[in-house]
């Protein structure tokens, strides 16, 4: 008989690409979303798929839901700087109350649980690459804590269900990732920089940009979270591209994808914005098996490609 998963934040950029992944895999899928950040038209192509129920609610609030649950997938929160900045105290009501709602309905239904984390968990590193034995460096009071603090919190709480239940729940780290169905106005850098490719208009460049990322491409994100949720680990793994760059490098690379001339408007750079990133992915390599494998450039031109086709707005 099929599995079937509680996905939380399904309607969400990477929640709809791991709704499509999960029910490739012949896996049920709930998808539940209060749809702040989310869109239902990410999951539109699914609306009268059989396998796959959407349920728009709140999960802050006391989840119920009468079917067989086997995975419940916690991806419910806003997730770019700009998001999360407008829906503070969502943000840290996702994390926090609704962690332990997920967590307590994963309990009461026998489900392996894992948590999408995030690599802001690691603040503005004094360590790169971030391994997952780094414990940090965050700002509980900046403008970025709200995500932080959340998700650091929903970590500390997944591990005591761990401890305390003996739950199998896994924490994934996920690092910057890109691909078709972000908003081009959701604040993040390689929406925006496109958004701004397709209008011929200089890219906004935040500070000297000279602070670096590592973006991974969507498919290859969502691969490696599966891994991870069949596998029987339980401590946290990082899941991201190493292949680290400035902002500016970034830009360039998208322009050459774009073929549009490189101009750049320099902006103020945003409090607590950190300087370096790039994930150590030897435990998840060692582990999982994984490793991403689709290159920067064919990556971009996908997603620019899913833009022009799509999303203007
Ligand atoms: N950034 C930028 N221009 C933009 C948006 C973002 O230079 O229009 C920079 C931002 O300051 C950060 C990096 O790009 O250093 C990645 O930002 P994003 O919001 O994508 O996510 P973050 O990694 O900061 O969570």
């Amino acid at each position: 008989m099929s599995k079937t998963a509680l996905v939380t934040g399904g309607s969400g950029f990477l929640g709809s690409h791991l709704c499509d992944f999960l029910i490739e895999k012949d896996i049920n899928v709930v998808c539940m979303d209060n749809l702040i950040t989310g869109r239902k038209t990410n999951i539109k192509h699914l609306e009268h798929h059989p396998s796959f129920t959407f349920i728009n609610h709140n999960i802050s609030t006391h989840i119920d839901y009468a079917g067989a649950i086997d995975y419940v997938l916690h991806f419910a929160s806003p997730a770019s700087p700009d998001d999360y900045i407008r829906y503070p105290i969502q943000t840290l009501k996702v994390g926090a109350l609704g962690t332990h709602n997920c967590l307590g309905f994963a309990k009461a239904k026998g489900a392996v649980f894992l948590l999408a984390s995030t690599s802001e968990v690691y603040g503005d590193p004094l360590q790169s690459p971030q391994s997952e034995t780094y414990w940090g460096n965050v700002n509980p009071v900046g403008p970025r804590g709200v995500y932080d603090e959340a998700k650091r919190f929903a970590e500390a709480m997944t591990m005591a269900y761990h401890r305390t239940h003996r739950m199998n729940t896994k924490i994934v780290r996920i690092f910057n990732t890109y691909g078709p169905r972000m908003r081009l106005n959701d604040g993040r850098v390689v929406p925006a920089f496109i958004g701004q490719a397709l209008k011929k208009e200089a890219l906004s460049i935040y500070g000297d940009g000279k602070q670096t990322r590592s973006f991974c491409y969507v498919s290859d994100t969502v691969a490696g979270i599966f891994r991870l949720l069949l596998s029987d680990v339980n401590d946290p793994v990082n899941v991201g591209n190493p292949n680290e760059m400035t902002i500016l490098e970034l830009a360039k690379t998208l322009c050459h994808v774009a073929h549009v001339s490189c101009e750049y408007a320099y902006k103020e750079l945003p409090e607590d914005d950190p300087k370096v990133r790039k994930p150590d992915i030897s435990k998840a390599n060692r582990l999982l098996g994984w490793k991403p494998l689709v290159r920067l450039e064919d990556g971009l031109a996908q997603t620019l490609e899913w833009f022009q086709a799509h999303d203007r707005n």
